[in-house]
């Protein structure tokens, strides 16, 4: 007998996050899409389905990780917190030379797989080894936006090639549930002229972009002021300094034209009067990586200023490289920590805004609003299933501040890891 073409999943608790939790709830699965949503007594009536029971269990959106590296899950622990953030700069140069392309490979599987494990369906990847793609993308269920990473210190090669090569790589590697585009790596590791027509390019074909920035004070003297350790570095490296000076880092962006809502600057950590504002205005998003964060001992993130302007905010995990050991233990690649190390430090939002930092406000970044990040109808059946016995009224804020045991996670209306059932 042929199974039929519709799934229904019943939980004690289900958390839409685009809408208030439902007690006793569930969802019917069509076509690896999401059919309807509601009240299992409801539900229950128009579903001539496959029922699966989950039983006391919270259901969710699979999480949406704005930020990461794959490609350095291995370097977890291996270089401890630097003193000076260009000294972690020339540790990565040192640990990447010696690695290989199976190197490589592995530890991007391996992070592949730590995301998953910790309830994340969804990840925008920053591509340091594009030759990469799109095997890994066929080996994990994972949906994967990977940012081809542009790196152009001295110039050694034409910025108009560079991003024609990018550009080839990503259209012969065809869109399904894993996409690419492209992100130049920071502003003082590209050119004006570069981003120029890696802006041009993403606009003609309708890419996202995202771009580290503002991260450290180096970086933001090196604009704002003209001068700093990381000016001297780069200077002394044979950058052309010609963009520097007079202008934060957002304010350089803005004046490339590089802010809008297909934008996702990544940490801005430094802002001078009026970024937040010219960031919210032109739509564009900011992804914070609050264990990244801690690890360098940046400023203060700056998210009641980008907030109160009306940023749209969410969360990234960044790379294992830049991640402090926990208890003497190498870290993992988990947005729960995130959420959990953010909310330490950021007391006072409600439980559906902290959701929203991992869930819808991600997706929205990544242009997958209303896909991904949210239980609703029609939106991509990502799922994570925690084993978790919370009342109705407190089952945000246990998501939240409480270690949560992933039970079961879905992709496109298919288990990765299945959940044991209720008979
Ligand atoms: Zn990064």
């Amino acid at each position: 007998m042929a199974r039929p073409a519709i799934v229904a999943l019943r939980a004690r608790i289900v958390l839409p996050v685009s809408e208030p939790a439902i007690e006793d709830g569930g969802l019917l699965i069509s076509r690896g899409r999401i059919a309807a949503i509601g009240s299992w007594r409801d539900l229950r009536r128009k579903a001539p389905a496959q029922v699966q029971d989950l039983g006391e269990v919270v259901l969710m959106p699979g999480l949406v990780n704005a930020h990461c590296h794959l490609d350095y899950t291995d370097m977890a622990g291996a270089i401890p917190p630097p003193k000076h953030f260009l000294d972690w700069i020339q540790a990565i140069i040192a640990l990447k030379a010696g690695w290989s392309y199976t190197d490589y490979a592995a530890s991007w599987l391996r992070g592949a797989d730590q995301l998953l494990h910790s309830g994340c369906t969804t990840v925008a990847d920053i591509e340091a080894v594009p030759e990469l793609l799109p095997e890994v993308w066929t080996a994990t269920p994972l949906r994967v936006r990977s940012f081809l990473e542009l790196i152009s210190v001295r110039r050694r090669q034409r910025p108009a090639t560079l991003v024609r090569q990018a550009g080839r790589k990503i259209h012969d590697l065809h869109a399904g549930r894993c996409s690419a585009a492209l992100s130049p790596h920071a502003l003082y590791t590209t050119n004006p002229e570069l981003l120029k027509i890696a802006r041009r390019a993403a606009h003609r074909a309708r890419w996202p972009l995202t771009m580290h920035v503002a991260e450290s004070v180096p970086e933001f003297e090196m604009y704002s002021q003209g001068r700093g350790v990381m000016y001297d570095w780069l200077r002394k490296n044979g950058r052309d300094m010609s963009d520097c000076g007079g202008r934060s880092p957002v304010q350089q962006l803005a004046e490339l034209k590089l802010l809008d809502a297909r934008f996702l600057a990544v940490h801005v950590n430094h802002l001078a009067r009026g970024d937040a504002s010219l960031l919210a205005r032109s739509g564009a998003h900011v992804a914070h990586c609050p264990r990244s964060h801690a690890y360098f001992r940046h400023a203060p993130f700056p998210f009641a200023e980008l907030h109160d302007a009306g940023v749209n905010l969410c969360l990234g995990t960044d790379s294992l490289a830049s991640i402090g050991k926990e208890n003497r233990r190498k870290p993992v690649l988990d947005l729960f920590a995130e959420l959990r190390a953010f909310a330490d430090q950021h007391p006072g939002l409600a439980p559906e805004e902290f959701l929203d930092l991992v869930t819808r406000n991600g997706a929205a970044a990544l242009g997958l609003g209303g896909k991904v990040g949210q239980l609703s109808r029609s939106a991509h059946a990502d799922l994570v299933v925690l084993r978790a016995a919370p009342t109705l009224a407190e089952a945000a804020e246990s998501v939240v501040h409480n270690v949560p045991e992933v039970a079961g996670v879905m992709i496109g209306g298919k288990w990765a890891i299945e959940p044991a059932t209720q008979p």
